[in-house]
């Protein structure tokens, strides 16, 4: 079986060989004050402060999740039951971003009446900023609190916005931002200084690390109310003991990414564009905008034949792809191609995602040979 879907995860490189000899050792409550308890808190809080230097950030703004769908409810869900006591609150949310965050703010005029916008984006997949200003500049907020919710790269097509730029215009509003990055981390350094978001989000297992372990950046950790309450952990943001052999996984996939994230891009164009010839060669759209707009780890393309359909047949052949998100399940039709407009292509289409460790010229040759082949097949 050739595994063509990576943004979905990653096969999980941590030491755990190593760790768990440590782990027998030291395997203290990391709040027992002592020195078992002080061991795997110098543990730790060294993980958060080798995370909080890749990203650019301070250590005390990390708090570590059970991975991103948590740390994208935590913000969203926190940030509204820290405002809503005295205000009405309004959400602004992309319709492309993951069901993380999709679902929370779908739930939130739940809270005293959240307002919730969603914002416009064009049939490649952007968020359109002309449109935005336009509707930000009309709006009269009464200084009602604000939250805006995008993702960085899209899980589905690749798509990559212009994060700074868009902060920069929600922060001219007085609106907090809160950007999911879980895509962005394969093939960028996501420098939370520059793009000066208020929260951002990120998972271990997109990047070889441990499944059901996350990140949520908070600038300022006081604008949250914690939706796990009991002990003091985390900043008193979530309440529980520490997935600590989690947490190491996730300080050694990010301390891989240091060495060699430069030339995992590279890998990635070079595969991604022989991907692309393919395509287009064959006659298929690429959905979302290419260029520098595009992540290299993903492609999504409307093959004009039922995507699940095509999914299983090229699974038959060996080879596995998906028709969006895994957490979506594959018999939904694609939220994030139906908000781009993209009617016939939200049914027809499959995502193909890379890895720059392990996929090669090799297997995407042999994957478009299949393609071709299946495509043919389905639409006799
Ligand atoms: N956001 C994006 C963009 C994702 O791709 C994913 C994983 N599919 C998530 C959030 C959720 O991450 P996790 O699996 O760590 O909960």
């Amino acid at each position: 079986m050739i595994y063509l879907d990576y943004a979905a995860s990653t096969p999980d490189l941590t030491p755990y060989s190593s760790l768990h000899q440590w782990a027998m050792k030291d395997f203290g409550n990391p709040s027992s004050s002592h020195a078992q308890g002080r061991a795997v808190r110098e543990v730790i809080d060294k993980a958060r402060r080798d995370i909080a230097d890749y990203l650019i950030c301070r250590p005390h703004q990390l708090i570590f999740t059970s991975g991103a769908t948590e740390a994208n409810n935590m913000a969203i869900m926190g940030w509204l039951l820290n405002n809503t006591y005295d205000n009405l609150c309004h959400i602004l949310c992309s319709p492309t971003a993951h069901h993380s965050m999709i679902e929370p703010v779908a739930r939130s005029p739940k809270f005293g009446g959240t307002k919730v916008t969603y914002l416009p984006v064009t049939t490649e997949g952007l968020i359109n900023e002309d449109l935005l200003e336009n509707l930000l500049a009309s709006w009269q907020t009464d200084n009602i609190p604000v939250l805006a919710c995008f993702e960085w790269v899209n899980n589905e097509t690749g798509v990559v916005q212009d994060a700074r730029s868009l902060v920069q215009l929600f922060h001219k509003y007085g609106i907090k931002v809160l950007i999911d990055a879980v895509q962005v981390l394969p093939t960028m350094r996501p420098d939370i200084y520059d793009v000066d978001a208020d929260y951002m989000t990120f998972s271990a297992h997109k990047i070889y690390g441990p499944k059901g372990v996350g990140l949520l950046y908070c600038r300022d950790c006081a604008t949250l109310s914690p939706l796990m309450v009991g002990g003091s952990q985390e900043g008193g943001l979530r309440a529980g003991t520490e997935n600590v052999v989690g947490i190491l996984g996730f300080a050694h996939a990010i301390d891989y990414l240091r060495t060699h994230l430069a030339n995992d891009a590279m890998v990635l164009n070079e595969l991604h564009k022989r991907l692309q010839k393919i395509a287009i060669a064959y006659g298929l759209t690429i959905n979302g905008a290419v260029g520098h707009n595009h992540s290299p780890a993903i492609l999504n393309l409307n093959c004009g034949v039922e995507g699940s359909a095509l999914a299983q047949m090229l699974e038959n052949e060996g080879f596995l792809v998906s028709t969006g998100a895994a957490c979506s399940g594959e018999a939904e039709v694609s939220h994030v191609l139906m908000a781009m407009g993209l009617r016939e292509a939200a049914s027809n289409s499959i995502r193909v995602s890379l890895s720059a460790r392990i996929t090669t010229e090799e297997h995407i040759e042999e994957f478009g040979k299949a393609l071709a082949k299946c495509i043919k097949e389905l639409k006799v």
